[in-house]
Order: C-alpha cells, then sequence, then structure tokens
C-alpha cells in the first residue's frame, strides 16, 4: 500500500484529504505542524507528500527544499494563493506539483495517482527493465538513481536524473521538446517546454566532455534531441 503524508495546519482539509485517499486504498498520516512534519517525512518511508504551503513553526517552501536534499519522491504543494505559484515556480524548489486551495478531493486524488505513476515508471520500478545503462564512460544506475561519469559520481537534479535516464533508455529516438516535457514533467506540472531546454543544457554541462559538441545528447535542429549509443 502506498504511504502518503499530509502536512497541513487546517484539520478539516487535512480530514478531507486522507478520507478520499484512504477510500482510494492509500495509507495517510498527518501532520499539522511544519517542523514536525518534516521530521516524520524524512524518518519514514512515504511514497509522495502533500504539502501545505503557510504552516506554523515551518513554511512549506522551507520544507520542501530540506525533503529535497535527501529524497525525490513526489511532493505536491498546497497554496491558498495564486500569487504563490509563481513563488513557487521561481524558487525552482524541486516541488512536482501544485494545487491552490479550494480543490476538488478527487482533482487532489488524479494528481496523486498521476505523480505516482510517473514516479515509479521514471524510476525504473517496472519488471523487466534493465537497472543499469552503460554508455562509453557515462553509467546510469536505475535503482540507486546514481549517475557515474568515468567511475566518477555526477550529482544530478531529481529531473536532469528523469530527463537523461528516460532518453538514454530510449537511444538514437529524436525526442521533441514538448514530447520530453510530457514525458518527464508531466502535463500539469510547473513550467513548460523552455524547462527541457534548460535542463538539456545543464545535463550536458555535467556529462559532456565538451558541452558544445555533446557525444551523448544530441541536437536535431528544429525537432529536439537524440541520445545517442
Ligand atoms: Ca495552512
Amino acid at each position: 500500500m502506498k504511504r502518503i503524508l499530509i502536512i497541513e495546519d487546517e484539520v478539516t482539509i487535512a480530514e478531507l484529504q486522507r478520507d478520499y485517499l484512504e477510500i482510494n486504498g492509500f495509507s495517510v498520516d498527518i501532520q499539522q505542524q511544519g517542523d514536525i512534519g518534516l521530521q516524520q517525512a524524512k524518518k519514514e518511508k512515504y511514497d509522495l507528500i502533500i504539502l501545505d504551503l503557510m504552516l506554523p513553526r515551518m513554511d512549506g517552501f522551507e520544507i520542501c527544499k530540506e525533503i529535497r536534499k535527501e529524497q525525490d519522491i513526489p511532493i505536491l504543494m498546497i497554496s491558498a494563493k495564486k500569487e504563490d505559484v509563481d513563488k513557487i515556480r521561481g524558487l525552482g524548489l524541486g516541488a512536482d506539483d501544485y494545487i491552490t486551495k479550494p480543490f476538488s478531493p478527487g482533482e487532489l486524488v488524479a494528481r496523486v495517482k498521476a505523480h505516482l505513476a510517473r514516479y515509479e515508471r521514471l524510476s525504473g520500478n517496472n519488471k523487466g527493465e534493465k537497472e543499469e545503462i552503460k554508455v562509453r564512460g557515462l553509467t546510469i544506475d536505475k535503482s540507486s538513481r546514481r549517475v557515474y561519469m568515468n567511475e566518477k559520481e555526477v550529482t544530478l537534479t531529481t529531473k536532469e536524473f528523469d530527463l537523461l535516464t528516460f532518453l538514454a533508455s530510449n537511444p538514437n529516438r529524436v525526442y521533441t521538446k514538448e514530447e520530453l516535457f510530457d514525458k518527464v514533467w508531466g502535463m500539469d506540472s510547473i513550467g513548460d517546454i523552455a524547462t527541457v531546454t534548460v535542463h538539456i543544457r545543464k545535463l550536458r554541462e555535467k556529462i559532456e566532455l565538451v558541452p558544445s559538441n555533446p557525444q551523448y545528447i544530441h541536437t536535431i535542429w528544429g525537432v529536439g534531441y537524440r541520445f545517442e549509443i
């Protein structure tokens, strides 16, 4: 059973979310204090976190940042103000999605399911999928989500890893930015296709010997990108 942590100080909202999620087969814990919520998120093994922005003692921005230092599970931010959405985007906290209050519980459940499914797909939990990809000096270990360049570990963000893994798992195929955004970030996610360009550039800086003359991720002008093996 998938485990979800709700960090939300408004009890009625938290309980409504919990009830709907439980009906849908999830196991749910609630924490009302920001700092205690963070502690619990770090201590327990959750599959997804629903995080309110305005919380006592520690806000959702700070909590998201702290969780991201250690875990790459999906985080759904809940905000009461439309203005916060820009802030969530701008800070690049690594939140996977956001929902503004008020929202329907059905919408929440749908988003939760979509993010869990995508996370599983991208982290290679599917049966029969190869756990390790080796291309010349590059090694991608899907199970531990680590990347090595000539035996030396390369630190990637969650989305950089997801993007690289997706491309390397489907080599020699050209993908448009739209396709990549859809596959890696998902339709409802924060950001737009410019995000793809930014992530490709950062990936190249990290894995390519000469980023301007890449040997792994090639630009196909006017079409998109291709990972070459
Ligand atoms: Ca709140």
